[in-house]
Order: C-alpha cells, then structure tokens, then sequence
C-alpha cells in the first residue's frame, strides 16, 4: 500500500538551480487526494523577461507545470511534459523541428515525469491514469514512458491532433508520441457546470475529486483540470494562458514574447481571450475557492511549490 506510508521526496530541477525538497507525511487521516507540482520540461528561449517577465538574464525560465496526484488507490498524472525518447533522442520526428530551438528547450532525465515518479518512491505501474489538458509536444511527450495508463482527453482535441493540416498543426502534434496507447478515454462537456464553467464530470476510474473544464481556444480541444484537495480547488489551466499577469483583475498584463507565441499557436483567438476573460472572472469571484495557474509560468509554480522561482 504505497500511499500510506512516511514518504520522503526529492525531485525539484529548474533552468539554473537545482532545488532540493524533503517533505514528510503520514497519510492516516490525510486527504482524498495529494497534490504534487512537478516540473516536467524546461525552455529557455532568448529574450529573458521578454518571455517570462521576470528572468533578469537573457535567457526566460518557462516551465512545463505538471501534477502528479495520489488518490486513494492509484496515482494520476495531469499532463506528462516530455519524456524519455525526447531526452535520449532515440525515435527521430517525435519533437518538431522549429519550436524546441526557439524555445531553447532543456532536455534532461531528471525533468521527466518518469523520473519524478521513481524518485517518490513509486513505479511507472502505480500511473493509472494521464489527463492531459491537450495533445501539444510539450505535454503528451511522456505519455510512453506509462504504458499502462489509461489516456484522458477532449474528443474535439484527439480530432484535431489526428487530423492536423497546416504547418502549425504539424509542428506541435506529434503522433509518435502516443502511437503505442490502446486505452484511450475521450469526452464531451456536458456535466454540471463548475463555477460557471461547462465542465465533464465522472471521468472514467477517477474520483469525483478530478474534472475536466474544457478551454478551448489554443487548441481545438483544449481543457483544464480541476483537483479538489483539503476542501479547494486548484485548477491546471494547460495554455489557455500562459502567464500570471494575464489574470491580473486590476492591471491585466503579459510580456511581449508569450504574446506573440500565443498568438502564433493559438487556434481560436477569440475563444482563447474569452476564456482568459472568465478566468480572470473566476479568480476575481473565487480567488479564496480556487487557485488557477498556467503551465508556463514558472512564478507560479514555485509558489505552489513554496520555492523560490529561478531566472
Ligand atoms: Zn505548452
């Protein structure tokens, strides 16, 4: 019974600095759910704040914020970053061409969600499940590294990846990647709305404490995840934004890099802003019910991890 024992855990790595966490806990009389923030791929590209808005190098420090989640029988991963063939490089066209150089994407073992998992103590085997807010390189790249786990995404966003056309398309869907995943769960929105969100509910084998809110506008299928654990929500918004300012309820902002590759990406720009829009609604409304980040902003992350951000 892996989940109920004193854990000891060390895995955070970031850009420039390498962060050791040591956290202990009896899970007694704990929580459904725990909640573990992982890094799970690194990018640096040129341009420092331009990008990130806080970094005082050259060089921005973007994450890739992935959850792994323990509920009371197995473990889920929210979103994967990329994995281990990305790393080693052993399986030519999973990666794009264009956007890891641009990104300056830092490929390194100890970032896989693989890795992370192993060194919690647990085994690829205790992943049941991989939520993925959409199909984009920079999250389904460890999807293989679980060949046990059961997939889970928006019909719309399965769709669009196994139909892509167009060079952008081409370029962020990488089919390679889950190639080899037989169990697939794909869904439509239509449960009971979450904050006013249309939401799906009763996701296959998942405790009612994990939903899907579907966000599209970066991708055709595009969605967060929201987790209940110790009586709040934490909603994983995936790239419906990409950096804390753009939820800013006074002063909504974003640095000129993110911008632009937003818009570059985005598949539904004005979906994509009426989402950040009721986002920002969200936080304003239910900032002490719920807390909301991106997979990018590496501010956030590090305050969810209660480290300090690197750049
Ligand atoms: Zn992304």
């Amino acid at each position: 019974m892996p989940f109920s024992a004193i854990r000891l855990y060390n895995c955070y790595t970031t850009t420039s600095v390498v962060t050791f966490e040591t956290t202990f806990y009896i899970q007694c009389q704990g929580p459904r759910v725990r909640i573990h923030h992982l890094n799970c791929g690194s990018h640096c590209p040129v341009g420092g704040f331009l990008f990130d808005g806080s970094s005082k190098g050259l060089l921005a420090n973007i994450c890739t914020h992935c959850l792994l989640v323990e509920t009371a029988d197995c473990l889920v991963l929210v979103d994967t970053g990329y994995g281990l063939k990305d790393v080693m490089r052993t399986s030519a066209g999973r990666l794009p061409l264009t956007w890891p150089l641009i990104l300056n994407t830092r490929l390194r073992e100890q970032d896989t969600a693989i890795h992370q998992v192993k060194a919690l103590g647990f085994s690829a085997r205790d992943v049941r499940h991989i939520v993925l807010t959409h199909l984009d390189f920079d999250h389904a790249g460890g999807i293989a590294d679980f060949p046990e786990a059961t997939i889970h995404v928006m019909s719309g966003e399965r769709q669009a990846a196994e139909t892509a056309r167009g060079f952008v398309a081409r370029q962020r869907y990488r089919p390679s990647m889950w190639k080899d995943v037989t169990d697939w769960r794909m869904y439509e929105a239509e449960g009971e709305a979450w904050f006013g969100f249309r939401s799906v509910r009763d996701l296959r084998g998942l405790p009612p404490e994990i939903l899907m809110v579907p966000l599209p506008g970066h991708t055709f299928g595009h969605a967060g995840v929201a987790i209940k654990s110790d009586g709040r929500w934490i909603l994983n918004a995936g790239d419906s934004f990409m950096h804390d300012g753009q939820l800013d309820v006074v002063h909504p902002h974003c640095p000129v890099g993110i911008e632009v590759y937003q818009a570059i990406m985005s598949t539904d720009r004005r979906a994509r802003l009426d989402n950040i829009e009721r986002l920002r609604e969200l936080k304003r409304n239910h900032g002490s019910d719920v807390s909301i980040f991106a997979s990018h902003d590496g501010v956030q992350l590090a305050a969810m991890r209660g480290t300090t951000p690197s750049g």
